[in-house]
């Protein structure tokens, strides 16, 4: 018996597994039986982020067609392709793919019961769904593999190079041939630079707010009316207000003009600003209305290998950047062309030759743009889009909340109106660059400051803007709230300054001069970045201590950027290791969020060959044949003896009032999981 543990059941852990059921007949002799433990103090397959015990407010920022945590026709990976229902095909038609078990939560069930495949659900529906895709996994696999869940927290793992894995639970040691660590989204100890915030807080009573997910935030400290102002204009953002808000009782009332916000007395009086001052983009609400764009076009495999055999050191926006933006520009004006070719003003072969012919920054190319595409409201400009406010200057706070309540009504229109698709061409092309990125930082040509600068903080932050914001509605929700005067906007480049004689914060933007305002509560309004070096995450913190992990630093002789990432090798995701020369260790993979392998931080969308089951299919290949290369003597699980069941779940962990073991299996496997 060979034994693999997989540390995390999240997403991740989940689609490994699914990898590992479709593989397993072609990689692992089923003389060769194999004993997966999956360790997660959270429920198996929806895991912490998507756990179902959450705020029913807080939303995913995908339409239920665009999630999927299956492989397609469109999937170049190695191993089997085995199709699967996307979130909105299996809500719709629940009991017609097994094992169906009937969503427990009435309010859950109906949501399911009336998901439009253009809806944004709840994060509960989605545990749902993620809950049905492990017990699928689970039932997938062949009968020589078995399955045990630990509601456990993975406290160390140890072991030598060649040998088993001590991997140590809170009441057990698990011996492995192969550990994986899909850990996903960590805490870390706020980075220094709050500590001023975080004392300040503390000397004057006030209530303080480090990064974190919002979804386990304690927000009770802050008082009804009090004014608080939220640094960061994103994702957290937007789950942080509707737990102020509807959390707190208050509600919106759908109008013909939109929704207008009833309190309920208790909110805060939320100000808000950030770098740019303005939400992120709302995401589009439709359809492409033409076909889709072949991508990549420009920025693929042939034009980043040439780049790559240019000698020197390389720089994303100098060297790559035009590419891309090419890429994101064909798939914006392929949408444009071919749905909405009345405003255009040249055929579209035309256009593309003379599109092809020049680099996206040449004043050739704006003079083609701008004879083609008369209106410029159709045109694409980054620039423009990433700094809406840059410039503006204000007289007034009233005036300012007038211009953005204007700026979002205007997003929020536009991205609700099929008539701009070209917007939703642009996003899927965005998309559609991580299938090269990934290869361009695994190069190491990059300089050490276009990692840190360019790709780390300018990339991922403008990426998230435009394709991660939040669904229109909750735009529409911001706009009652701003007229409601619970929300306050403060404008761009916001500074938060500390006043030792009031004890308050204060805070301005230099979109109105001179104007600021006192605040008893400061909240920083981001996700907790990852940071090895400070992670709360107790098996990282331990192989981090005892130097089996490192840290990615990238450097030269100009500069050092340290990502806060555990370093794997791509390809087959092994986790690198001090104590190997920084080689791989054989018996230890790592994939995720927390990792040096960079993507885009979202769930796989149908038919787009998503890099993440391109990782998750190599390394689950890479991990059954380590796994069928092992001894035949390889060690046992010194956890209890294996159940004749394919999944099973031991240990301790947060369990539903009342529920023995039992209970908890049946949650977790339904009444109709294959037995081995
Ligand atoms: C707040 C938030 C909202 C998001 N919303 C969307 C969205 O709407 N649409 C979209 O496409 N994407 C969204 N994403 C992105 C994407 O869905 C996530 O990246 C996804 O959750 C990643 O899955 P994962 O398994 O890698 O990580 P996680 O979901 O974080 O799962 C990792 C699991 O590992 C467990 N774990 C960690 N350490 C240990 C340990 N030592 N021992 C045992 N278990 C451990 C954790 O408990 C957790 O359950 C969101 C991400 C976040 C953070």
């Amino acid at each position: 018996m060979t034994t693999l543990v997989i540390v995390g059941a999240g997403p991740r852990g989940t689609g490994l597994l699914e990898r590992i059921a479709a593989n397993a007949a072609e990689l692992l002799p089923s003389e060769r039986p194999l004993e997966i433990h999956l360790v997660d103090p959270h429920p198996p397959g929806a895991g912490r982020i998507w756990r179902y015990d959450q705020s029913p407010l807080l939303r995913m920022n995908s339409m239920a067609e665009d999630v999927t945590m299956f492989t397609d026709e469109r999937s170049t990976i190695d191993g089997p392709v085995r199709p699967g229902p996307s979130l909105a095909e299996w809500a719709a038609r629940q009991t017609e793919f097994a094992p169906y078990r009937e969503v427990e939560d009435p309010a859950v069930r109906a949501e399911l019961g009336t998901l439009a495949p253009t809806d944004f659900p709840t994060r509960r529906a989605q545990s749902a769904y993620l809950d049905w895709v492990f017990r699928r996994a689970v039932a997938d696999l062949p009968p020589h593999i078995t399955v045990t869940v630990h509601r456990d927290t993975v406290r160390r793992v140890e072991g030598p190079v060649d040998g088993p894995q001590l991997v140590h639970l809170g009441d057990r040691v698990l011996t492995a041939d192969h550990v994986t660590l899909t850990l996903g989204h960590l805490d870390s100890a706020p980075h220094p630079r709050y500590a001023a915030d975080a004392g300040f807080a503390a000397r004057h009573g006030r209530f303080h707010l480090p990064p974190a997910f919002s979804a386990d935030a304690d927000l009770s400290g802050i008082g009804a009316g009090e004014h608080v102002v939220l640094r960061g204009f994103g994702l957290a953002f937007v789950d942080l207000v509707a737990l102020l808000t509807e959390g707190r009782g208050g509600r919106f009332e759908e109008t013909p003009d939109g929704p207008v916000y009833r309190p309920s007395g208790r909110e805060p009086v939320i100000h808000v600003g950030s770098r740019r001052g303005v939400p992120y983009h709302s995401k589009t609400g439709y359809r492409l209305q033409g076909p889709p764009a072949p991508l990549p076009r420009y920025f693929d495999a042939a034009a980043v290998d040439a780049v790559l055999a240019r000698p020197g050191p390389l720089e994303l926006r100098r060297d790559f950047w035009p590419m891309m933006a090419k890429d994101i520009g064909f798939g914006h004006y392929h949408e444009l062309f071919h749905a909405h070719p009345e405003r255009t003003a040249l055929p579209w072969a035309e256009f593309l030759a003379g599109y092809d012919a020049h680099d996206w920054y040449a004043p050739e190319l704006a003079r083609l743009i701008a004879r083609a595409v008369p209106d410029e409201a159709d045109r694409l400009d980054f620039e423009r889009l990433d700094f809406p406010l840059a410039g503006l200057e204000l007289g007034s706070a009233e005036e300012l909340q007038r211009h953005l309540r204007g700026y979002i009504a205007e997003d929020a229109d536009r991205r609700a109106d099929p008539a701009h698709s070209a917007d939703l061409g642009a996003f899927l092309a965005l998309l559609s660059l991580f299938g090269q990125l990934p290869r361009v930082l695994a190069s190491g040509r990059l300089t050490a400051r276009s990692v840190g600068e360019e790709v780390d903080e300018w990339f991922f932050g403008y990426f998230s803007y435009l394709a991660s914001g939040p669904p229109g509605f909750r735009l529409r929700q911001l706009l009652a709230l701003s007229e409601a005067g619970v929300v306050r906007f403060l404008g761009a480049g916001v500074r938060v300054d500390r006043d030792e004689a009031t004890g308050t914060w204060r805070a301005s933007g230099s979109t109105v001069p001179g104007h600021r305002v006192e605040a008893t509560a400061l909240i920083e309004a981001y996700l907790p970045k990852h940071a090895l070096a400070r992670t709360r995450d107790p098996v990282l913190r331990d192989l981090h201590r005892a130097g089996r992990i490192v840290e990615e630093v990238v450097s030269d002789e100009e500069h050092t950027h340290r990502s806060g990432l555990l370093t794997i090798r791509p390809g087959d995701s092994r986790v690198l290791d001090p104590a190997l020369d920084g080689g791989p260790h054989p018996r230890r993979t790592a994939l995720g969020p927390h990792t040096s392998l960079r993507a885009a931080a979202a769930f796989a969308r149908p038919r787009t060959d998503s890099p993440g089951f391109r990782q998750n299919d190599a390394a689950a290949r890479a991990i059954l044949r380590a796994l069928a290369a092992v001894p035949a003597a390889g060690g046992r699980p010194t956890g209890r003896p294996t159940a004749p069941l394919a999944a099973r779940v031991v240990g301790p962990g947060p369990r539903p009032a009342g529920s023995g073991p039992e209970q908890l299996l049946d949650q977790v496997l339904g009444g109709d999981v294959v037995r081995s």
